[in-house]
């Protein structure tokens, strides 16, 4: 496995206006300084107190993307070091990162996470509980800190493309009505509502052509997990 082969690879296969997430969970960090020297600098991380760990000791100039279950209490390891927190998955998550934010003197950039797969495991909000968060009152949830920049979603872990299709297109589907929402009134918290973060290392390419601005890809970078 040669991670800068891997990622020039994966670099050229990338649609114009769409950014590359290289997921480094669970691997150490000396892979993430081989794509680092390569170029890189968006990564990606699931869990706080590894990202902490990580941030210590890797350049001050790396953009970590926060992409997994994040707890209220775990807040401190993450939101000062992250440029995007992908996965915020319940309205409780939201109102503590804006208490968290207004304490701290702190701004932040987050993606609502969507629920489009048909595995009840995966988390986050149903198409139409981020609809009805999305077009209600986000001042009272999000406060003047949190920045409300996009949709992330993970599809179906299957081979039926179709299927992973319909469903980055049921997300796109929203992400549209929601920026002609937008485009009707001013919602301080969709200032800059530009981003669909979808796409992993077995479905990027039907992601890119769904309309993906992020993908998020770890395995085709990195190699298998060890977990
Ligand atoms: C691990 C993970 C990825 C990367 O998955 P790969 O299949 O290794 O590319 C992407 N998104 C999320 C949310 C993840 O947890």
């Amino acid at each position: 496995m040669n991670v800068v082969d891997n990622l020039q690879r994966i670099k050229k296969e990338l649609l114009p206006n769409v950014d590359l997430v290289a997921v480094s969970k669970f691997h150490p960090v000396e892979p993430i300084r081989q794509a680092y020297e390569a170029g890189q600098r968006i990564f990606g991380e699931s869990r706080p107190q590894e990202l902490f760990q990580k941030v210590g000791q890797l350049p001050q100039d790396i953009r970590w993307h926060f992409i997994g279950h994040l707890q209220t209490n775990k807040l401190k390891m993450v939101l000062p070091y992250v440029e995007l927190v992908h996965s915020v998955d319940s309205v409780r998550l939201l109102e503590a990162i804006r208490r968290y934010c207004e304490n701290n003197g702190l701004s932040v950039d987050v993606l609502i996470e969507v629920h489009i797969a048909q595995e009840e495991t995966k988390s986050g909000f149903s198409l139409s509980e981020a609809e009805a968060l999305l077009m209600g009152d986000l001042l009272a949830v999000c406060g003047e800190r949190v920045r409300i920049r996009g949709l992330m979603a993970m599809a179906s872990l299957t081979d039926d493309e179709a299927l992973i299709r319909q469903e980055f297109q049921s997300l796109t589907a929203l992400y549209r009505r929601i920026c002609t929402y937008r485009e009707e009134g001013e919602v301080a918290a969709l200032a800059q509502f530009d981003t669909l973060s979808f796409g992993m290392s077995n479905d990027y390419h039907i992601a890119m052509e769904e309309g993906a601005t992020l993908v998020r890809i770890g395995t085709d970078i990195f190699g298998p997990r060890e977990y």
